[in-house]
């Protein structure tokens, strides 16, 4: 999980992450850490998207016409890791218009939902599975686009909404529709620890920060720092890091021997080997990426039995064995 969210991290045209797992092996708290320690990023002050003042051609309107009257101003913040939650309604989710100024100043406003706040940063929804069909559409829809356009109640407005999906859920208590999994870059399954020293190691750090949150935090820091930097020089290095055919031919062809639909497959999978040669410093993608990047990039995606993991993982490591070599 830690890997696929770093992948994610350097490069979010990966697709969200889906991580299938039992309740209580610290899935959100991953989440929420790995944001934690990204570097604040930098927006335009004032902006209700948090638009990067260095994209421009990816502004929203109002900065784009704020902007003519002379430089925007830029401040520096967390990013954003955004809950959505179950039964979440569609206004809530791609904004809406603003009732009470409607009513009281008889003017059309759009209020922002919750994929302009989760712009440059993750939108997480714990139990996916569990998230009505046309709120999960919607969603990977603009995370795919990267824009949300509200065309509604006499409305038109688009701002852009990038943003890293991660879903997570447990296969057994409701299935993902096949359509739906293919559409996550990446998967993985977190499974509670069954060796005795990993149980005992979980248990003592959490209440080692529950006693003390500073120390805890302050021992952990140079750890931190490690990880914020190798995330800042991958995504300086991922414009210029190469995925040679022979790697994309060898992608191409374990796609082809799975039976994946559409060549989403080999997308993924010469994004998430991209974004894992960045994250090790190195210009060119090889097989190793591939080979490391194959069960998260393809599992969910195999027709028979999508959610059987043990399964699914079985068939990409034998197709990855026999392709790439045990
Ligand atoms: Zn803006």
């Amino acid at each position: 999980m830690k890997l696929a969210l770093l992948i994610a991290a350097v490069d979010p045209t990966v697709g969200g992450v889906l991580v299938f797992g039992d309740r209580g092996t610290g899935k959100s708290t991953a989440v929420r850490a790995l944001a934690s320690l990204l570097p604040l990023m930098q927006a335009v002050a004032d902006c209700r998207y948090g638009c990067d003042p260095g994209e421009e051609r990816a502004w929203c309107e109002e900065c784009q016409g704020r902007a003519v009257g002379g430089k925007l101003k830029s401040v520096a913040l967390r990013v954003p890791v955004v809950d959505l939650p179950l039964g979440v309604t569609e206004d809530r989710v791609v904004g809406a218009l603003d009732l009470e100024r409607a009513l009281t100043k008889g003017e059309k406003a759009f209020e922002p939902g919750l994929l302009a706040r989760a712009h440059r940063g993750f939108l997480y929804i714990d139990e996916v599975n569990l998230l009505e069909d046309h709120i999960v559409d919607l969603l990977l829809d603009v995370a795919a686009s990267g824009e949300n356009v509200v065309e509604r109640e006499g409305l038109s407005v688009r701002h852009p909404a990038r943003f890293v999906l991660i879903g997570s859920g447990n296969p057994e208590e409701g299935e993902l529709r096949p359509q739906l999994l293919d559409r996550f870059g990446l998967s993985v399954e977190v499974r509670t620890p069954s060796d005795l020293p990993t149980r005992i190691d979980v248990v003592r750090r959490r209440d080692a920060f529950e006693r003390d949150p500073g120390g805890f935090l302050a021992k952990w820091a140079k750890e931190d720092t490690r990880i914020r930097r190798r995330i800042v020089a991958a995504r300086a290095l991922l414009p210029t890091v190469e995925v040679p055919d022979l790697v994309l031919d060898r992608a191409a062809q374990l796609c082809l021997k799975l039976g994946t639909d559409g060549l989403r497959g080999e997308l993924t999978l010469m994004r998430a080997a991209r974004a894992l040669a960045s994250l090790e410093g190195v210009e060119a993608a090889n097989e190793t990426h591939l080979r490391r990047v194959a069960a998260p990039a393809l599992r969910h995606r195999l027709r028979r039995n999508p959610l059987d993991e043990a399964v699914s993982t079985t068939r990409v490591d034998r197709a990855v064995a026999e392709l790439l070599g045990a």
